[in-house]
């Protein structure tokens, strides 16, 4: 019989320690090593819980030869775990790729769920209906411009990430044409100390963050309702 391997894809915390789940942490105490973006963020969690399972780089960077190693390891019945510096890995985050290598090689591929900032952001949007899409990040030059021009056709409200450096110039293009009649909502920090949701217009919304400057720090989703 031959010895299959596990991937465990896990879900870790957005901000605050506590938000893991319990298998997520046995999962972690029990496998032979643990996949993450960045070794000093994974060993705080890792740290928090007494888990000295080994840890590994794995990135978005992660070569061909890095995933040959990872395969090897699943063909002969290792436990391997990913997981990214938050949330959910795959989400806007590494881990595709190993996910569908892993797969073809025969492995267990299995989700071990848990936070991820775009469902935190949309459980307490106060958006209703049942549907909305996913945009990933904005895109940082080439695409910005027909992404905010798409952004109108949606008929569900469209969540995405923006990082501190961009949110100002996102939030400017949406006052801009056709996004001037939307609820916009900005979820920044979640699960943190600063955590904020602010609503409004576009231009609303805008002039917040103008007049808070030390607001315009930390890690952001946005929603666009229709
Ligand atoms: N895989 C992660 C997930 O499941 O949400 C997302 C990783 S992506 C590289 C990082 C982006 O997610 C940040 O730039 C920000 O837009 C969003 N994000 C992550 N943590 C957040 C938080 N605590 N509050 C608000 N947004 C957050």
């Amino acid at each position: 019989m031959t010895t299959v391997g596990t991937l465990s894809v896990v879900a870790t915390p957005i901000g605050n320690l506590e938000d893991i789940t319990l298998r997520a942490i046995r999962i972690l105490k029990e496998a032979d090593y643990i996949l993450c973006e960045d070794t000093r963020v994974t060993g705080k969690l890792l740290k928090h819980y007494a888990i000295d399972t080994k840890l590994r780089r794995y990135d978005a960077h992660a070569s061909d030869k890095v995933h040959d190693t990872i395969v090897a390891d699943l063909e002969a019945g290792k436990h391997i775990v990913l997981v990214s510096d938050a949330g959910t890995p795959g989400v806007s985050d590494p881990g595709v790729l190993l996910v569908d290598r892993a797969r073809r090689a025969g492995a267990v591929v299995e989700a071990i769920p848990g936070p991820a900032a775009l469902t935190a952001a949309f459980s307490i949007a106060g958006v209703s209906g049942n549907a909305f899409a996913f945009l990933g990040f904005v895109p940082q030059k080439k695409g910005r411009q027909t992404f905010f021009e798409g952004l109108a056709s949606y008929d569900t409200p469209v969540v995405f990430y923006e990082s501190p450096h961009r949110i100002l110039k996102t939030l400017e293009a949406l006052t801009r044409d056709s996004m001037v009649n939307h609820t916009i909502v900005v979820a920044r920090e979640l699960t943190k100390l600063h955590e904020e949701v602010v609503k409004g217009s576009a231009t609303e919304v805008l002039e917040y963050f103008v007049e808070h400057p030390d607001h315009v720090r930390g890690e952001f989703v946005v929603i666009v309702t229709v």
